[in-house]
C-alpha cells in the first residue's frame, strides 16, 4: 500500500487545500521569494496595462506546492479580473467541444488557467494551438455530408498554463507561451517569512526559532510549510499550551517521522530503495516505483525533485543513483564504488 504522506507536495484532500487557500497572498506585493518571477511579472504586467491589452500567455512550472496555482490568481486579481478566471486542468478536457465551449464563452481579457497542462491529450492540444495563436478555433462539425470545419474567432483572453513537467510539454506548446517562468524551492528564510505569516494569520502563538525550524524541515515548499504549520499547532495545543517552542516542533515532527532535513518517510523509502535494493543504483524510476509500490508520476513529481536540489541523487542517462551524502543521511557506509555526483546532474544546492 502506498505511504501515507504528511509533507506532500500533492494538494491533497479538499479540507486541507481549503485551509491552504485562506493563506495565499492574493497580490503581488505579498508575494515572499521567487523575486526575479515577481519582478519579472510586475513588468510584463504593468507593460501590458499601459498597452491596454491582456497579458500575454503564461507558462509556470515547478514542482508542486510552489505556488503556480496561488500565482494565477495573482495575476487575475492585478489585471482587475479576478472574478473572471476559469479553471479547468489537462486531464479533466477530454473532448475537443468541452474546450470549444469554455474557450467560446470567455470575453476580452479573461483568464483561462489549465493546470496539469502537459497532460492535454494531442488532439486537444493541437486545437489549442490556434486559440492561443490568433485567437481562433477551427472547428469540425460532423453531418450526414461529411465533416464541415467551421471557424470561431475568440476575444483576446489569457491562457495560464501550470505544469510539473516542462520537459513533458511539446515545443510547439512551449512556444506558444510568451511569459514562462520556472519556479524554484524557497529559501529557508524565505519559507520562514511565510510561516510567520501564516502563524499571524491563524493567530499562533510562537517563538520566532521554532517558525524558523518548521521552515527548515519544509523541503523548500509553500505548501508543505502551511501544513507542518498545523499539525505542529494541534500537537502544541493538545500537548502543551498552545504555544509554538522549539521543543513542541521537534516532539510533533518526530511522531510524523520527519527528519532533520524535513524528509519524510516515502523520501527515505525511495533512497532505501535505492540504495538497498539496487546497491546505490543506477535505477530506472519503474523499477523503484515498482518495488515502492508507487505511482511512478509521484516518485517523479513529488519525492525526486527535492533529493536532486539537496544533492541525494542524481539523475543518469542509466537511471537514477544516490550519492555518499545520501547513504550518510541514513546513516549507511557508502560503498567505494558509489560514482560522485556528475556536476551537470545537482541541483544548485538549497542549504
Ligand atoms: P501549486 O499550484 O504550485 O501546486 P499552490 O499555488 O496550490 O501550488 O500553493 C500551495 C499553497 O502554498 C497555497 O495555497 C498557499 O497557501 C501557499 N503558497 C504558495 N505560494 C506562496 C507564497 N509565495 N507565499 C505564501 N504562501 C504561498
Amino acid at each position: 500500500m502506498p505511504l501515507e504522506r504528511v509533507i506532500s507536495g500533492d494538494a491533497g484532500d479538499e479540507r486541507e487545500e481549503r485551509a491552504n487557500w485562506a493563506l495565499r497572498p492574493r497580490r503581488l506585493d505579498e508575494c515572499i521569494g521567487q523575486r526575479q518571477v515577481i519582478e519579472q511579472l510586475r513588468i510584463a504586467l504593468a507593460a501590458a496595462e499601459q498597452r491596454h491589452e491582456p497579458l500575454e500567455h503564461v507558462l509556470l512550472d515547478g514542482p508542486p506546492g510552489l505556488g503556480k496555482t496561488t500565482l494565477a490568481h495573482v495575476i487575475a486579481e492585478e489585471m482587475g479580473v479576478a472574478d473572471r478566471i476559469r479553471v479547468t486542468s489537462g486531464p479533466a478536457i477530454v473532448k475537443q467541444g468541452e474546450l470549444m465551449s469554455t474557450l467560446t464563452n470567455l470575453e476580452a481579457g479573461d483568464i483561462l488557467f489549465i493546470d496539469e497542462i502537459h497532460r492535454l491529450n494531442r488532439v486537444v492540444e493541437e486545437f489549442l494551438y490556434p486559440a492561443m495563436e490568433d485567437f481562433r478555433v477551427d472547428f469540425t462539425i460532423e453531418s450526414g455530408l461529411g465533416g464541415r470545419t467551421v471557424n470561431f474567432q475568440l476575444a483576446r483572453f489569457t491562457l495560464i498554463g501550470a505544469t510539473t513537467r516542462t520537459g513533458m510539454l511539446t515545443a510547439a506548446m512551449r512556444e506558444r507561451f510568451g511569459l514562462r517562468y520556472h519556479l524554484d524551492f524557497y529559501e529557508p528564510g524565505d519559507l520562514a517569512e511565510i510561516i510567520r505569516g501564516s502563524a499571524g494569520k491563524l493567530e499562533i502563538e510562537a517563538e520566532p526559532d521554532a517558525l524558523r525550524m518548521i521552515a527548515e524541515r519544509s523541503r523548500g515548499t509553500p505548501r508543505v510549510a502551511n501544513r507542518l504549520l498545523r499539525r505542529v499547532r494541534d500537537y502544541a495545543q493538545v500537548r502543551s499550551d498552545g504555544r509554538l517552542t522549539i521543543g513542541t516542533v521537534e516532539s510533533a515532527l518526530a511522531i510524523e517521522e520527519i527528519d532533520g532535513l524535513g524528509l519524510d518517510k516515502l523520501d527515505r523509502a525511495f533512497l532505501r530503495a535505492l540504495i538497498e535494493t539496487y546497491t546505490g543504483g543506477p535505477a530506472g524510476i519503474e523499477a523503484l516505483a515498482a518495488t515502492m509500490s508507487q505511482e511512478r508520476d509521484t516518485l517523479e513529481d513529488v519525492v525526486e525533485p527535492f533529493l536532486l536540489q539537496i544533492g541525494f541523487v542524481t539523475r543518469t542517462p542509466r537511471g537514477r543513483c544516490a550519492t555518499p551524502k545520501a547513504f550518510e543521511h541514513l546513516g549507511m557506509t557508502p560503498p567505494a564504488a558509489v560514482p560522485p555526483p556528475a556536476e551537470s546532474d545537482k541541483g544548485p544546492g538549497l542549504f
